[in-house]
């Protein structure tokens, strides 16, 4: 799971598509600043992740369902939610740069 988020975080579509069960479409790679696992527990995961997007941290936190053919884990499905939240230009970038957002992840 913490490989599939390094995937999208670097836009490597050709592993998420191996990596789980359903077709996928590449979409715009966002700018992820962090993922916070919750629990992991038999075929399931909880987790947070989080990236800027417009001046704004959105948090999409999701209960993932894997199965595991051939050795390998791939992600079924999973049921998830976003919020979001407004970030000053001058506060510190949520990825923990310690740069400010203006000068980070908020550079547009
Ligand atoms: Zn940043």
């Amino acid at each position: 799971m913490r490989s599939r988020y390094t995937a999208f975080a670097k836009g490597l579509w050709p592993y998420l598509a191996e990596t789980q069960v359903a077709p996928l479409e590449p979409g715009p790679t966002l700018a992820w600043v962090g993922l916070t696992v919750h629990e992991a527990k038999g075929d399931e995961v909880e987790f947070t992740a989080r990236y800027v997007e417009g001046g704004r941290e959105v948090s999409l936190t999701e209960r993932s369902r894997f199965e595991q053919h051939d050795g390998r884990w791939r992600y079924v499905t999973g049921r998830s939610r976003v919020t979001a939240k407004k970030l000053g230009r001058n506060e510190p970038c949520p990825c923990a740069s310690g740069k400010k957002l203006k000068a980070c992840h908020g550079a547009d």
